[in-house]
C-alpha cells in the first residue's frame, strides 16, 4: 500500500485565475509504478528523484475562485516538473559560433557577470537591459526591478506583461486613478444583471471562470459578447456583436450614442461621481448606429439592442429599469494600436450608464498571465517602482531608495517599454538578461525581434526549459518553477496569494533569485536577498503608501487567509482586511470622481489593401498557453492541440481556393506563418484567426505588427493586413 500522501495547497503555474490546486506527494511507490490515471484531475507524473514518489494534482475545493475546478492545463501541470524536458545544468556558449555546453554554476555566473560588467564599462550602464515575465512571482519581479536599478543601475527593464494588458492598465489609471484588473471579486459577476464581455474567450482561456457567467445567466442575467469570432464563449451570449477587429472605440461610442439618443444615461451618477462627460457626449453624437455599422460591420439594430440591454431598457421609450452591469475587456480590445483609447471608450459607456462605483457594477480587465497584475505593481515595468509608484515621482524615489539603502539620485529614470527595448537590442542595448519570457515566439514581428536578440553582444536567459529564446543565449541558467519554490502572486481580482513549495527541484537547478544574488555578488553588490519570505517583507515595506500597498501583508497572513474571502490589495496595515470591492465610496483620483476620457476612433494603421486584403487576429487555444514553452512539452496537451491552424470563413476559403486541412500561408508585410485550414462560419469573412503558441513556420507572430499604442506601449497584435493562400 502507498504511504499516506503529503498534501500541499498551492496555485496553478499558468493563468491569472490562479486556480487553487492540491499536490499530493505519495511516497513508498515502487519505481516505475503508475496508477495509470490521467483523467484530467490526476496524473502519474513522477518527481524524477527515483526515490519512489509520485505527484498528483487535483482541484482545491476550498479555494473560492475555482472551487476545485481545473482546466486541462492545470490538471496536467505536474508534468511540467518531470525532468525529461528540464534544463538541469547551466550552459555557456564560449564563442559566437560555438554550441551551448554544460558549465558549473560558478563558471556560468562568473561568465555572465564579467560580460555584463565589461559591456557596462565600455558602453555605459544603459547598454545592459532586463526583460522579465508576467508569470514570475512578486519576489522575482520585485528583485528584477531592484537588480536593474541598484546593481546594474540601468533604466532598461520591462516585461512581457506589456503585451498582456498594459492598455487596460493605462485606461483604468486615466479613468479611475487606479489599475487593478477586476476592482471586485470574480464571484460578483454571478450577481450582476448585464455583462458586456469584450474581446475575451474565457471558455478557452480560463474555463473555471465560466461558472460565474453561467450562474449569472441562470439568475436571469444577460450576456453580451463582442468578438470578431463566434467562440465558445460567444455561443453563450444573448447577443453577439462581431465587429471588424480594431474598431472597438467606434462601437463603444455607438452604444453610448444610443444611450444619449434614447435618454438612457444615468444623469444622477454622471453629475455626482464623474468629470468630463460633455466632451465625450459630443464625440458620441458623431457615432449614430448606421455610421457604426459602416465602420464596424455590426448591424445598426444590434448596436441599439446592445445599448438598450446594457442600460436595462426594452426599446419602448419607457425609463430603463434600474439594473446592475459590468463591462469586462480583454486582449481583443486591448491589443490594438489604439488599445488604451478603445478601453476608455468602453469605460465611458460604463460610467454613462451609471454602472460603476456601486455593488455588482464596474469595469474590469481580465488579466491573462499568472502574475500579470503583480508583475507590474512592484517594479518590473519600465516606468514604475514597487507599490505601483511612478519612477519619476521624487517622493516615491526617496521612499524606495530608503528601503533599498541607496541614494535616490542613484536610481535611474524610466526605461523603454517592451517593444522599444527589444528593438534596441544589438544597437544601444548590447547585453540582455531575460527571465520568465520567450519573446522569440511571443513578441510581435518576431523575426525582427529574433534578429535583434541575435545581434546582442551578450544574452543570458533564466528558464525552466530550452525555449526558443534560451537557444539563442550565451548563458542559460536552469531555474526552479512553481511547485518547487515558495512565492506570492496576485490574481486577476487583486487577491494576493501564497504559492507553497511542494517538491524539491531537480538537482542542478537554482531559483532565479539565486541567479540574481550570484550576479549581484560578482557585480560588487553582495547581500542581495534570495529568500522569498525576506524579499516579500522588503517588498511590503517598499510598497507602503503606494497605490498597490502590500505593507499589511505577510506570508503568515496570506497562509491563514488562503481559503476565505482572501486579501485583496490595498492592505496598508497588519490588521487591515484588504479591499475586495474598490470605488464604492470614491474612485482613486485626487477628487474621488471617475474621469470620462474623450477618445475617437482611429482607423487601423494597417488597413487591408489589394496586396494584403484580409485582417489577421490572433489568440489562444484551450490546451496551450502563451508561447507554448511549457505546454508544448506536455504530451496530452500536445495531443489536444498539436499545431497551429488558420481559421477562415467558407467564403474566404472559396475565394482563395483553400479546402479544410490544407496548409495555409498567412503573409503580411513582415513575414509568413503556416497552419492547417479550419473552415467554418464562426468568423467574419474578412478576417482570419491564428493561435500564437508555436515557433518555426507556424509562428503567428512572424506576421503581427510591432506598432504600439502610444498611450500604453501595447503592441497591435490583433490587427494585421494579410493575404491568404495555400502553402504549396
Ligand atoms: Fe490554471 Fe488558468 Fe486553467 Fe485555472 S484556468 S487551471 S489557473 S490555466
Amino acid at each position: 500500500m502507498d504511504a499516506p500522501a503529503a498534501v500541499t495547497r498551492t496555485h496553478c503555474p499558468y493563468c491569472a485565475l490562479q486556480c487553487g490546486m492540491e499536490l499530493r506527494v505519495d511516497s513508498g511507490v515502487p519505481d516505475g509504478a503508475d496508477d495509470g490515471i490521467n483523467n484530467g484531475t490526476t496524473n502519474g507524473a513522477s518527481d524524477g528523484a527515483g526515490n519512489g514518489t509520485r505527484l498528483r494534482v487535483s482541484g482545491w475545493d476550498k479555494f473560492p475562485v475555482n472551487g476545485g475546478a481545473l482546466c486541462q492545463k492545470g490538471a496536467t501541470a505536474t508534468e511540467l516538473l518531470a525532468p525529461a524536458s528540464r534544463l538541469t545544468s547551466p550552459l555557456i556558449r564560449r564563442s559566437r559560433d560555438a554550441e551551448l555546453e554544460a558549465a558549473t554554476w560558478d563558471e556560468a555566473l562568473d561568465f555572465a557577470a564579467a560580460r555584463m560588467s565589461a559591456i557596462a564599462a565600455g558602453h555605459g550602464r544603459d547598454a545592459v537591459g532586463i526583460f522579465g515575465g508576467g508569470g514570475l512571482t512578486h519576489e522575482k519581479a520585485y528583485s528584477l526591478g531592484k537588480f536593474a536599478r541598484v546593481v546594474l543601475q540601468t533604466p532598461h527593464i520591462d516585461y512581457n506583461g506589456r503585451f498582456c494588458m498594459s492598455a487596460a492598465a493605462a485606461a483604468s489609471q486615466r479613468a479611475f486613478g487606479v489599475d487593478r484588473g477586476l476592482p471586485f471579486p470574480l464571484a460578483d459577476v454571478a450577481q450582476t444583471d448585464v455583462i458586456l464581455l469584450v474581446g475575451s474567450n474565457l471558455a478557452d482561456t480560463m474555463p473555471p471562470a465560466l461558472r460565474y457567467f453561467t450562474t449569472q445567466r441562470e439568475n436571469g442575467g444577460r450576456l453580451i459578447v463582442v468578438d470578431p469570432r463566434r467562440t465558445r464563449t460567444a455561443e453563450q451570449a444573448d447577443l453577439h456583436l462581431q465587429p471588424v477587429p480594431g474598431t472597438d472605440a467606434a462601437l463603444a461610442a455607438g452604444l453610448l450614442h444610443v444611450l444619449i439618443a434614447e435618454h438612457l444615461l444615468d444623469e444622477e451618477f454622471i453629475a455626482a461621481r464623474t468629470n468630463g462627460f460633455e466632451e465625450v457626449r459630443a464625440e458620441a453624437l458623431r457615432w449614430w448606429p448606421e455610421r457604426v455599422e459602416a465602420v464596424c460591420g455590426v448591424p445598426a439594430g444590434d448596436v441599439r439592442a446592445a445599448a438598450r440591454l446594457f442600460a436595462g431598457a426594452d426599446g419602448s421609450g419607457k425609463p430603463a429599469r434600474p439594473t446592475t452591469g459590468m463591462v469586462l475587456t480583454a486582449r481583443g480590445t486591448e491589443q490594438q494600436a489604439d488599445g488604451a483609447d478603445a478601453v476608455n471608450a468602453w469605460i465611458n459607456l460604463t460610467l454613462a450608464a451609471g454602472k460603476a462605483g456601486r455593488p455588482y457594477c464596474g469595469y474590469g480587465a481580465i488579466t491573462g498571465q499568472g502574475n500579470g497584475q503583480g508583475g507590474r505593481e512592484h517594479g518590473q515595468k519600465a516606468d514604475q517602482l514597487p507599490g505601483y509608484r511612478k519612477i519619476t515621482d521624487p517622493a516615491a524615489r526617496e521612499h524606495v531608495a530608503r528601503v533599498w539603502g541607496v541614494d535616490a539620485d542613484s536610481l535611474p529614470g524610466p526605461g523603454r517599454p517592451a517593444v522599444e527595448l527589444l528593438a534596441s537590442c544589438g544597437t544601444d542595448i548590447r547585453a540582455l538578461l531575460v527571465a520568465g519570457s520567450n519573446p522569440v515566439v511571443s513578441a510581435p514581428d518576431a523575426q525582427f525581434v529574433t534578429s535583434r536578440l541575435a545581434a546582442l553582444e551578450f544574452l543570458a536567459v533564466c528558464d525552466v526549459v530550452m525555449s526558443e529564446t534560451a537557444a539563442l543565449a550565451d548563458v542559460v541558467f536552469p531555474v526552479t518553477q512553481w511547485a518547487e519554490e515558495a512565492g506570492t502572486m496576485t490574481n486577476l481580482e487583486g487577491r494576493v496569494l501564497l504559492r507553497r513549495k511542494a517538491v524539491d527541484p531537480p538537482e542542478g537547478v537554482r531559483s532565479d533569485l539565486e541567479v540574481l544574488g550570484g550576479l549581484a555578488d560578482r557585480l560588487g553588490r553582495p547581500g542581495f536577498l534570495t529568500s522569498p519570505p525576506e524579499i516579500f517583507e522588503e517588498l511590503a515595506r517598499a510598497s507602503a503608501g503606494g497605490v498597490a500597498d502590500y505593507s499589511g501583508l505577510s506570508y503568515a497572513r496570506l497562509d491563514a487567509a488562503s481559503e476565505g474571502p482572501g486579501l485583496h490589495w490595498p492592505c496598508p496595515a497588519p490588521n487591515h482586511p484588504g479591499v475586495p470591492r474598490m470605488f464604492l465610496d470614491a474612485f482613486g483620483t485626487p477628487d474621488g470622481r471617475a474621469r470620462f476620457v474623450a477618445v475617437g476612433h482611429e482607423p487601423a494603421v494597417e488597413e487591408p489593401c489589394a496586396e494584403y486584403p484580409y485582417r489577421l487576429t490572433t489568440g489562444r487555444v484551450l490546451a496551450q498557453y502563451q508561447s507554448g514553452a511549457q505546454t508544448r512539452r506536455v504530451p496530452s496537451l500536445n495531443a489536444a492541440a498539436p499545431g497551429p491552424y488558420v481559421q477562415l470563413h467558407p467564403d474566404l476559403a472559396a475565394a482563395v481556393g483553400v479546402s479544410e486541412g490544407d496548409p495555409v500561408r498567412v503573409t503580411s508585410r513582415r513575414g509568413s506563418a503556416v497552419g492547417a485550414a479550419l473552415i467554418n462560419d464562426l468568423i467574419r469573412p474578412d478576417t482570419v484567426f491564428m493561435p500564437f503558441h508555436w515557433g518555426g513556420a507556424g509562428r503567428a507572430n512572424s506576421v503581427t505588427r510591432r506598432t504600439t499604442d502610444p498611450v500604453s506601449g501595447m503592441p497591435a497584435f490583433k490587427t494585421a493586413a494579410v493575404r491568404v493562400e495555400v502553402a504549396r
